[in-house]
């Protein structure tokens, strides 16, 4: 029997894209799946925290191994911000007025090192795993490409010279914390 993963989201795509590095061996299912509308309170002050709250809470409604993930982006000269507020630093899910934040607050800022990270957590009858991914880079000084989403028009990953929204998707897929992050679960899963 194939064995099922709940994942934390309503996103189709995450559950589709999921689905397809696990393999048929695994049946991925989504909450639309279980027709789960709640809003899960993520207040969390971690990554970790937050991808723990979306799976666990997963977990207690059903019983299926569920998958919660958290990302964002952490910039070194602000101190990790916006970190666990990438989503809502200026606006909520307004992602020019988040990068314009982000680009004002780094002005006349000579280091612009940054990392995007995912946490994933997956409880269980066992417990909790985590599986954590980076990417690490610098920002820009404006807005360069269209692709992606987020904060990608200005992270520009180690040894690139295009930021993540000026590349294909499946490069950037190919080495994002994203990717890192599923890697090491499906490393886990095997
Ligand atoms: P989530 O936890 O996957 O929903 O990500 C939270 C927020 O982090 C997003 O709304 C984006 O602002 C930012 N973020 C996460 N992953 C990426 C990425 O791959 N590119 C750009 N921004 C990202």
């Amino acid at each position: 029997m194939k064995k099922e993963i709940l994942i934390a989201t309503h996103n189709a795509h995450k559950k589709e894209e999921i689905q397809q590095i696990l393999g048929e061996k695994f049946k991925v299912t989504s909450l639309t799946d279980y027709d789960i509308h709640d809003e899960i309170v993520e207040d969390g002050h971690t990554f970790h925290a937050n991808a723990l709250i979306k799976a666990q809470y997963c977990f207690n409604k059903t019983g299926k191994p569920s998958l919660g993930d958290d990302s964002g982006l952490v910039v070194d000269a602000l101190d990790g911000r916006p970190g666990i507020y990438s989503a809502r630093y200026a606006g909520n899910h307004d992602f020019s007025k988040n990068m314009a934040k982000v680009l004002a607050e780094l002005k006349d800022q000579q280091n612009r090192k940054a990392y995007f990270v995912t946490v994933m957590c997956l409880v269980d009858e066992s417990g909790e795993n985590y599986f954590e991914g980076r990417v690490y880079g610098d920002l820009t000084q404006e807005i360069r490409g269209e692709q992606g989403f987020g904060y990608d028009p200005i992270f520009v990953p180690d040894h690139y010279q295009m930021t993540f929204a000026e590349m294909k998707a499946e490069d950037k897929n190919k080495i994002s914390h994203r990717k890192k992050a599923i890697e090491k679960f499906l490393d886990f899963m095997k």
